[in-house]
């Protein structure tokens, strides 16, 4: 286990030698402590990469894409220790995390290659011997701020894409999970990569956060968080007029027409509203089912979740382990009460289980709730529980309306098998990504961003790797016509 920072090659305490506990969800109780950073070990940390961008951003994309590559073997490699370790600390099914680690050794050889396919152009000019270049450069020292839902594979597609591009980093990495992230980073180093290109700091985000941020040397910062704290972090950006991608929060809705495959509708909805407790970005927050169907599907996805089995993730038999946080329970527990109140139908779940030898746990069953409406908080904010509202609507178009009605814009599913409907709502909705007749809207080579406030910019394929670079046009006169 790694419990120390990074900063400029070296694995160091916070210079105050403050520290701060880290839990496991199972029992709520703490296993292990890390460095509480502070402002010395954050301007340290970017003074790190400042120095280290100087070389890193000249070494050959080449040699850069080979490091890449060895760090994503050495990841691999060990992706069991690192998985088992964030099932620890996170409380997902360590298969799952295990997952998650491979997904992120796949994220850094996808952009060791995708590097090294920034080509630029060449523009001809209607004066002879004359020509325009357009080039592209890496950004600078860059800052990567990540919380602890998928703590491996959020920072995954920030060093892939920013050591591609020939940026450096200051990791600010999540409170709640710093050690699976902590080891990963050490297994990236350990393939070779120079001192100060990947710095990383555990500690409070409203303290070193803000004071990576407030170094005019930063210049991107790569957000993935809460909307709220986005905002912030945003602010911090305006000063220096920063360049920032914000991957924010989420309320998915599911539009379950009477035509679709109703038994892959169930699964799906069941696979994607309570995988890791609920607590994804893109968990499905809200369904509309058509009303021809809606009882015969609420009662198919009744029975395929409560097939998920909740337990240990430690222990290789759950579907689902506890949630990261008490607050989380608490969060979850508070909506449903909300809806209640409001009238909406309990149709399974709704309380805590008792796991034998986990009693003091974060531990909540997955819940559907049925016949909600938009006054209704599960409805109209985001729960990241395990936790859904269905509800039943009569016309696509009405379904479109309800599912644009919220703030936030990340992405929406549809279940359909005609093609006119699939065309019209693939359109219409306002949502950066968009799955039909299947539940996985993200994968590596296509582009991931949100639209409205859950953010801008994008992670994963080619646009998430020009998110760190610099355009630049370079006009020639060359002669020799
Ligand atoms: P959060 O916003 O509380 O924290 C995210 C990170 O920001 C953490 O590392 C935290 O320490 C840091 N931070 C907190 N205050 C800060 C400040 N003032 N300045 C700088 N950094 C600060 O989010 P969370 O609870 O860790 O994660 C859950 C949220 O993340 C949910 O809203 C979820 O939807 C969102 N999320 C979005 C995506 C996406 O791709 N859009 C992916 C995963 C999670």
């Amino acid at each position: 286990m790694i419990t120390k920072m990074l900063i400029g090659g070296n694995w160091v305490n916070a210079a105050d030698n403050k520290t701060f506990e880290v839990s496991d969800p199972r029992t709520g109780l703490p296993f292990a402590s890390v460095p509480l950073g502070g402002i010395r070990d954050a301007d340290a940390a970017v003074d790190a990469a400042c120095l280290a961008f100087k070389s890193w951003a000249k070494t050959n994309v080449f040699a850069r894409a080979a490091l890449l590559r060895d760090a994503g073997a050495l990841v691999e490699k060990n992706k069991q220790e690192i998985g088992r370790l964030m099932s620890r600390e996170q409380g997902k099914p360590a298969q799952e995390a295990i997952t998650e680690v491979q997904k992120a050794a796949d994220i850094l050889r996808y952009y060791a290659a995708e590097g090294e396919r920034v080509y630029g152009r060449i523009i001809p000019s209607d004066e002879s011997g004359t020509f325009s270049m357009v080039v592209y450069q890496p950004i600078g020292p860059c800052a990567a701020i990540t919380p602890w839902n998928y703590p491996v594979e959020l920072l995954a597609w920030k060093i892939g894409a920013a050591l591609a591009a020939g940026c450096t980093l200051v990791c600010k990495l999540p409170s709640e999970t710093p050690l699976c992230a902590l080891l990963f980073i050490k297994y990236i180093t350990d393939a070779g990569l120079p001192g100060g290109v990947i710095n990383a700091l555990t500690g409070e985000g409203k303290v070193i956060g803000q004071r990576i941020l407030e170094r005019k040397e930063i210049r991107k910062a790569a957000f993935t968080g809460s909307t709220a704290v986005g905002k912030d972090v945003l602010a911090s950006c305006t000063e220096s007029l920063r360049r920032s991608s914000m991957e924010l929060g989420g309320s998915l809705p599911m539009l379950v027409f009477k035509d679709c495959d109703l038994d892959s509708a169930a699964i799906g909805a069941a696979r994607r509203s309570f995988k890791n407790m609920g607590q994804i970005c893109i968990a499905i927050n809200r369904i509309y089912a058509e009303r021809e169907i809606y009882e015969q599907f609420l009662s198919r996805f009744k029975e395929e979740t409560e097939k998920l089995i909740i337990g240990d993730g430690l222990d290789g038999t759950a579907d689902l382990g506890p949630m990261c946080k008490k607050q989380g329970v608490e969060a979850v527990t508070a909506h449903i009460s909300d809806a209640i109140e409001k009238g909406a139908r309990l149709i399974t779940g709704g309380k805590a289980p008792v796991i034998p030898g986990f009693e003091s746990g974060n531990w909540f069953s997955p819940t559907i709730l049925a016949d909600t409406d938009h006054s209704m908080k599960i409805m109209s904010e985001e729960t990241f529980g395990p936790a859904v509202g269905v509800m039943p609507f009569d016309s696509m178009e009405e379904a479109v309306n309800l599912a644009n009605d919220s703030i936030y814009g990340l992405a929406a599913i549809i279940y359909t098998q005609n093609l006119a409907t699939v065309n019209y709502c693939a359109q219409a909705l306002e949502a950066g990504n968009v799955a039909v007749n299947n539940v996985d809207a993200g994968t590596i080579n296509a582009p991931y961003g949100g639209w409205k406030q859950s953010g801008f910019g994008h992670e994963h394929g080619p646009e998430g790797l020009y998110e760190y670079l610099n355009v630049k046009h370079v006009r020639i006169h060359a002669g020799g016509e």
